[in-house]
């Protein structure tokens, strides 16, 4: 069959997607040019807010004339989505032929063999380690520098508000040695920076190796000049990992924490785990270790019951961090988690100016942080074509900016100086200077 995976969500459904179509691959499958020439459609689904979600059914209905018109169009839900609705999918939309959870995509093979024989509309959402066991030097990746390796999946904690738990279970972390086997395989496949991959990345744990001792020997592996690792939690952010990130050249000075709120108050309703002072003590601790470390966080607005007062608190965070990124949402109600539970008198128009505010907040404080940067030199590893157009190029520093500058194709891959010469709040522009290093 011809197929195509079509991927919504985070780096995590990124690689999964790589997965399945390594897996796919393996049985003699072949991708599809385009959606009209595929046989088969994977769609890898987020269930991580209310938008997201519907977004995947609006998708589903806006495929109906095409299975009309190939009505042996095999269609499949896969991810969070999958594994939130279960049944109700098959419910919700005639098109799926098959529902296929985050933590079973082992038994995509037999599903296939099943829906091809019209023998039904098999669903498997057991949450089994699939995904985590899965051989990913089968995995089918984009084209380098980059690379994704899930080094855990699932999550112990209970933030009132998230489904993650839900959707992809309890935390199982990647066997150390397997890690290492991948990416010695990827530097020999020409990736030269990895990205360690894990709802709860630095609750990464085999025996007694931690994500510090993980990073340590990954450092090791020749041919891998940049490892990063995501999504973090501010309680796992342990003292041997700061100190890894200092001592390793190759763990880039870039960290995404996110803190979700500076409130409290807020943060004792979500069961975060640690407070305001405790947040910004990590992250005293980490700029006085890796002075230049670039830092992002993730921020949700209208908690159910936030207070003006909480609110203001969110944005003295802000002020007093100055982050260099920040991914903010308007609180979205998610079944089967405790914060829906909870009254909420804010109205929505009111949750969408305090975003609006704290986003007009933020962009002041990126602006500010990237001019600083104008006229200096910045390290970047080119991974693609500029949103720019034209001739542009982008790349990104070990803080993880992303900076655009004008060249040629033969420099995807490469190392190499920039001269920092204009900056917005999202990138920095300029000049390639050095010659490049493999
Ligand atoms: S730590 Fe992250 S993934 Fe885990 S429950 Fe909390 S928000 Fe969700």
């Amino acid at each position: 069959m011809r197929y195509l995976i079509q991927t919504w969500g985070c780096q995590m459904n990124t690689h999964d997607s790589e997965k399945l179509a390594g897996i796919l691959e393996a049985l003699g499958h072949r991708s599809a040019d385009d959606i009209r020439s595929a046989d088969l459609l994977l769609l890898n689904t987020c269930s991580i807010r209310e938008k997201a979600e519907e977004k995947v059914f609006s998708h589903l209905g806006s495929l109906r004339p095409l299975k009309d018109l190939r009505p042996d169009l095999i269609i499949g839900l896969c991810g969070c989505v999958a594994q939130q609705k279960g049944e109700e999918v098959f419910r919700r939309s005639k098109l799926v032929d098959f529902v296929l959870g985050p933590r079973a995509i082992a038994s995509l093979p037999s599903i296939l063999e099943e829906v091809r024989s019209r023998r039904s509309r098999p669903m498997d959402r057991e949450k089994r380690d699939d995904s985590i066991r899965y051989d990913a030097l089968r995995a089918q990746r984009g084209p380098g520098p980059r690379a994704f390796i899930t080094v855990m999946e699932g999550c112990n904690k209970t933030c009132t508000y998230c489904i993650v738990p839900t959707t992809r279970g309890r935390e199982v972390s990647k066997p150390a040695e397997i890690v290492l086997r991948e990416a010695v395989a990827l530097s020999r496949a020409g990736y030269r920076e990895v990205e360690l991959l894990g709802q709860n990345v630095n609750a990464y744990r085999d025996g007694a190796i931690h994500l510090d001792g993980l990073l340590r020997r990954l450092q090791e592996v020749d041919g891998i000049r940049r490892l990063r690792f995501t999504t973090s939690h501010p309680t796992h952010l342990s003292e041997e990992i700061i100190l890894a990130m200092r001592e390793c050249p190759s763990v880039c000075n870039a960290l995404h924490l996110p803190a979700q709120s500076g409130s409290d108050s807020v943060l004792e309703r979500m069961r975060r785990g640690y407070t305001r002072r405790r947040y910004l003590d990590r992250i005293e601790r980490l700029r006085r270790a890796v002075p230049d470390i670039g830092l992002s966080t993730d921020i949700i607005v209208g908690y159910p019951g936030e207070t003006r007062s909480e609110f203001d608190d969110t944005l003295l965070l802000l002020r007093q961090v100055e982050f260099d990124q920040v991914y903010s949402f308007v609180y979205s109600p998610r079944p089967g988690t405790d914060a829906v539970l909870e009254g909420d008198a804010v109205k929505r128009e009111e949750k969408e100016c305090r975003l609006h505010e704290l986003q007009s907040l933020q962009q002041e404080i990126q602006r500010r942080r990237n001019q600083a940067l104008v006229g200096s030199m910045v390290e970047v590893l080119v991974d693609g074509f500029s949103r720019m157009g034209g001739s542009i190029l982008k790349g990104r520093t070990t803080s993880n900016r992303v900076v655009n500058f004008p060249g040629t194709a033969s420099r995807m891959g490469q190392f190499g100086s920039v001269q920092v010469k204009a900056a917005g709040p999202n990138s920095l522009e300029g000049r390639w200077i050095e010659a490049p290093r493999s």
